[in-house]
């Protein structure tokens, strides 16, 4: 008995340090240290589900061998290397239920538990991997963990997201853009000491923000209402994050009707041409009523500002330039610098003697 409530006292204090963070990341290693401390020396994987091209696509978000949990931020896509696993994985997303298959060595067993969102879909499958198949109640224990765990993944993503247009709100920005910022700092600190062929791949990947601002959007709210404004922006943020970009490119929204993206491309003209895309598919919609809306963009490479309102600061400069030039166009912080348009701030420029 004693025993029995030092454990239940052990579960408490897991999901209170599970509940007690914020970041997607830090939550699901959380999930597999409290999985772990009840079943230790377990294998233990967590894969994120994506409807693709009605397919399923898994992608390894976080795994524990020999007591040790370790996050993939980079999300390569690991697909389960036993063809007999991938059928298992297949059954319990498309049953919705708890899958019992042993492993191919005939050493032990695979548990596939699946997670479900708040549509009722499933999100996420963990695989547990254990010699001796687990009991009834230690399946239901799992189980109701990782229930915990999808209610408040949840939560989270609710407070994170604008209530009209469903898109990330400016709150997640900062949070974003701080992230790329100290990762580009490491990554140029790196530099000189990686090898060549790693330096040129890790240089490949580099990060734009541009904002986004609905043209003349006074007159459609004059002309048509504040509620068929709202109905403009629902539509505009649609158009933005169907198909546009990549998966990975992640849009806000900043304010009023005013986006924001952060896309991953290699460099300037890839990432011009992508904010241009976006433009023309904004451009070529046919909105009821209205013959047509426009949007200017002003975008920037995050990469050596000193804080998220800089990189913010420089796109929203290119935006103006935007939109003192025509309106209905895309504008690149970079290239205006180069051509003397607008002058980079003293602060950036000076910013290695800065250091000392
Ligand atoms: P510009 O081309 O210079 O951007 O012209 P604009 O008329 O779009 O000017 P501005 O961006 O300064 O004004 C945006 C207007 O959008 C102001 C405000 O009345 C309206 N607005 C802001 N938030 C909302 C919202 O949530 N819904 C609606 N319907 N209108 C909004
Ligand atoms: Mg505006
Ligand atoms: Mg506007």
């Amino acid at each position: 008995m004693l025993n029995h409530r030092h454990n239940s006292i052990r579960i408490i204090d897991n999901l209170a340090e599970i509940t007690s963070h914020h970041d997607r990341q830090v939550l699901e290693k959380s999930l597999l240290k409290t999985l772990n401390e009840l079943f230790p020396a377990h294998g233990l994987r967590l894969f994120r589900v994506r409807e693709h091209a009605g397919d399923h696509e898994l992608s390894l978000l976080a795994f524990c061998v020999n007591n040790v949990i370790v996050s993939s931020d980079e999300n390569p896509k690991l697909i389960p290397n036993s063809e007999h696993l991938s059928d298992a994985l297949a059954m319990a997303i498309r049953n919705e239920d708890i899958e019992l298959i042993r492993t191919d060595g005939d050493d032990g067993w695979h548990v596939i538990y699946p997670a479900f969102d708040s549509h009722d879909e499933v999100f996420a499958v963990l695989v547990h991997t254990t010699r001796e198949p687990p009991s009834g109640n230690d399946q239901r224990l799992v189980y109701g963990i990782l229930r915990v765990y999808a209610n408040y993944l949840a939560l989270i993503d609710r407070s994170q997201r604008d209530k009209l247009t469903g898109l990330f709100n400016r709150e997640t920005l900062d949070e974003e853009i701080t992230k790329i910022l100290v990762k580009r700092a490491g990554d140029l600190s790196d530099i000189n000491t990686l090898p060549s062929d790693t330096r040129r791949r890790s240089y490949a990947i580099k990060y734009w923000l541009g904002i986004i601002d609905i043209d003349h959007f006074k007159a459609i709210n004059d002309t048509y209402g504040h509620l068929y404004g709202d109905e403009v922006i629902i539509l505009v943020a649609r158009l933005m994050t169907s198909g546009v970009m990549r998966e990975d490119d992640i849009v806000f929204r900043y304010g009023g009707e005013e986006f924001v993206v952060l896309l991953r491309a290699p460099d300037e003209i890839d990432a011009l041409r992508t904010f241009e895309r976006l433009r023309q598919t904004i451009e070529a919609h046919r909105f009821p009523q209205l013959d047509q809306v426009t949007v200017s963009v002003g975008f920037v490479e995050v990469v050596h500002q000193q804080s998220p309102s800089d990189v913010i600061g420089e796109a929203d400069e290119a935006l103006y330039y935007a939109k003192h030039h025509g309106r209905n166009q895309v504008r690149t912080f970079e290239q205006l610098v180069r051509e003397g348009k607008i002058k980079q701030s003293p602060l950036v420029t000076t910013n290695d003697v800065e250091l000392f």
